[in-house]
């Protein structure tokens, strides 16, 4: 059984002006040691459907419909309280300009020990002193620097210290929303690195949410593209990357570099991504697709299987 299922999962934040339909019916799942990457501009949804998985949203969001069954078990429903076992220990996340999450004014060991404290009770204080050290070691920190605060750290340990933290209680899927986006490429670039070989070294299921598609491409088995709220394509990361089929997916690959490959020009997608207060009838793509038809304006194309690995599209072209 996988351990994440996301079913129809529908997020909408209320607004003075109306509802905006942030994510629309997502669905995917995600396996024991698996990682997914969300793709897609900003304010596609995917940090949306972050916040919706450990029902964090800002005020205003609501998740409408849909399940999130996270080891078999639908989180939707379920009250704040219920819902703090959960976090950390179930679904730990580290945010994007993860900078500032540090409590300034209190050494970074003793913020991690609060982490462990606060999830596991009888935990005594000299096995908590052993668990930062070690979560500092893992994370590539010499476990001295633990009484250190965090102006004394670099960005990329002060990352990695955010890192250390939602690892603090052995959490099962850890969620990554534009880690690193804040820092500098070689900096981003060794983050992610490390995000690679915690999952291989720890057996974690992991979400990378990234709006760069060469972060997705290294570091996950299994992709979804989102557009305007919607999933538009979703499958095994080398099929979709090699073999992109829907004309959003087709865009975003060529507007960003290959190291490796020959040398293209590269061209971004025209026209801006869409309202979501009242976002376009039908393919929500449709008013700016090269390939449109009538029928796209009319009828939803649905996430449809193609080829004989995992790879969906939601494009009537196919
Ligand atoms: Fe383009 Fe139509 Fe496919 Fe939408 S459904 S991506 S408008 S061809």
């Amino acid at each position: 059984m996988p351990v994440l299922q996301v079913q129809g999962l529908t997020t909408h934040y209320r607004t003075m002006r109306g509802w905006v339909k942030a994510a629309e019916n997502v669905s995917f799942d995600v396996a024991e040691g698996e990682a997914l990457g969300i793709a897609g501009e900003s304010g596609c949804g995917k940090s949306t459907v972050a916040l919706s998985l450990l029902k964090i949203l800002p005020q205003g969001g609501v998740i409408r419909k849909g399940k999130i069954l996270f080891e078999g078990r639908d989180l939707v429903p379920l009250s704040e309280e219920e819902m703090r076992k959960i976090r950390w220990k179930g679904i730990s996340i580290v945010f994007q300009g993860a900078m500032n999450a540090l409590n300034p004014v209190i050494k970074v060991g003793e913020q991690i020990a609060e982490a462990i404290k606060t999830h596991e009770k009888d935990v005594s204080g000299s096995d908590v002193k052993d668990r930062v050290a070690k979560l500092l070691e893992t994370v590539g920190i010499e476990p001295s620097r633990a009484d250190n605060y965090p102006h004394e750290y670099s960005g990329g340990m002060r990352q990695r210290a955010l890192i250390a933290m939602a690892l603090a209680v052995n959490p099962t899927l850890l969620i990554g929303d534009e880690p690193g986006t804040a820092l500098d490429v070689i900096v981003a670039a060794q983050t992610l690195k490390l995000l690679k070989e915690l999952k291989d070294k720890l057996g974690l299921s992991m979400i990378l949410i990234s709006h760069d598609l060469s972060i997705i491409a290294e570091t996950c088995e299994k992709v979804a593209i989102m557009y305007a709220g919607k999933i538009v394509e979703y499958g095994d990361a080398v099929s979709v990357f090699k073999n992109p089929l829907h004309p959003y997916t087709q865009g975003l690959i060529k507007a960003f570099p290959s190291i490796k490959g020959p040398k293209v020009r590269l061209t971004s997608i025209p026209g801006q991504p869409p309202d979501l207060l009242n976002p376009p009838s039908a393919c929500r793509f449709h008013p700016r697709c090269p390939y449109i038809m009538d029928v796209c304006k009319i009828e939803e194309p649905l996430l449809l299987e193609h080829g004989e690995k995992l790879h969906r599209a939601a494009c009537h072209l196919y």
